[in-house]
């Protein structure tokens, strides 16, 4: 089955992820490129629809980007990606600008496919993003369930926060929203490190930093967190509303509270 090559599937702050900010990826699309790649991101055939909208990740006040991912039968796209193009100038991987304006910004005629489980390939867009040096460093850290939680919140004690968003099993770290955004790495261990506050993700270290002229696609897959927090499952026969529910939470979608607005 041609798998279609996902664009556009941005860290959520709702749900944070190896997937990348789009504020580290603003400016570089060529000028010329710009209208374009705008006109083909909008002329994707629609592939699926989502039952929520997603959300700028600029907080720029547009909170409806649309319920619909687009495809062209090659790459698949939410329709809220031309937004991150035309107001916030973020650039998009090269070999997809190129294949947008060969085309002159309109999709050819293609035979859509059908939304099934392993459709969507994200691994390029994350070896190229994790290449810009646009993903936060998270290898290893996953969002806790209740149950962790609880154990988390027991070990903190007294320790002021606002919610606990991550944890990393193997190094009893966790990561803390201390409120206003700021961001607080904790060891949960006697005698582990001195705690390491962030004003926000912005201060956090990316993964895989490298020179951006020496970075090349196969020779930063990275680490084996590259995938994110839910790697693909291979097997098929899943029913459809799991494939979209684990779509939706890539996505940031997923319905945990806030996670469908900024508010
Ligand atoms: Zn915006």
């Amino acid at each position: 089955m041609p798998r279609l090559e996902v664009l556009g599937w941005w860290f959520s702050p709702f749900a944070p992820s190896t997937l990348p900010r789009p504020q580290a990826l603003v400016g570089g699309l060529d000028p010329a490129a710009r209208e374009p790649v705008l006109r083909y991101l909008r002329a994707g055939a629609v592939l699926v629809t989502f039952p929520e909208p997603s959300f700028c990740r600029f907080d720029c006040g547009v909170d409806d980007m649309g319920t619909r991912d687009l495809t062209d039968g090659t790459y698949v796209w939410p329709e809220g990606l031309a937004h991150y193009v035309e107001r916030h100038a973020v650039r998009l991987p090269e070999a997809f600008v190129a294949h947008a304006v060969a085309r002159g910004g309109e999709v050819a005629k293609f035979r859509r496919p059908k939304a099934a489980f392993g459709l969507y390939d994200r691994a390029p867009w994350l070896r190229w993003a994790l290449a810009q040096g646009a993903c936060p460093d998270l290898d290893g850290f996953e969002i806790p369930d209740d149950e962790v939680q609880e154990r988390i919140r027991a070990d903190l004690g007294p320790v002021p926060h606002a919610a606990i968003l991550l944890c990393r099993g193997s190094t009893r770290e966790v990561v803390l929203d201390i409120g206003d955004g700021a961001l607080e790495l904790r060891q949960l261990r006697a005698g582990g490190r001195v705690p390491q506050r962030f004003a926000g993700w912005q201060e956090w270290p990316v993964a895989g930093a490298v020179p951006r002229d020496v970075a090349s696609p196969q020779a930063k897959t990275g680490p084996a967190g590259l995938v994110g927090l839910r790697p693909e499952r291979k097997k098929g026969g899943v029913p459809m509303d799991a494939f979209l529910a684990g779509l939706r939470k890539q996505h940031g979608l997923d319905g945990e509270p806030g996670s469908g607005s900024k508010e």
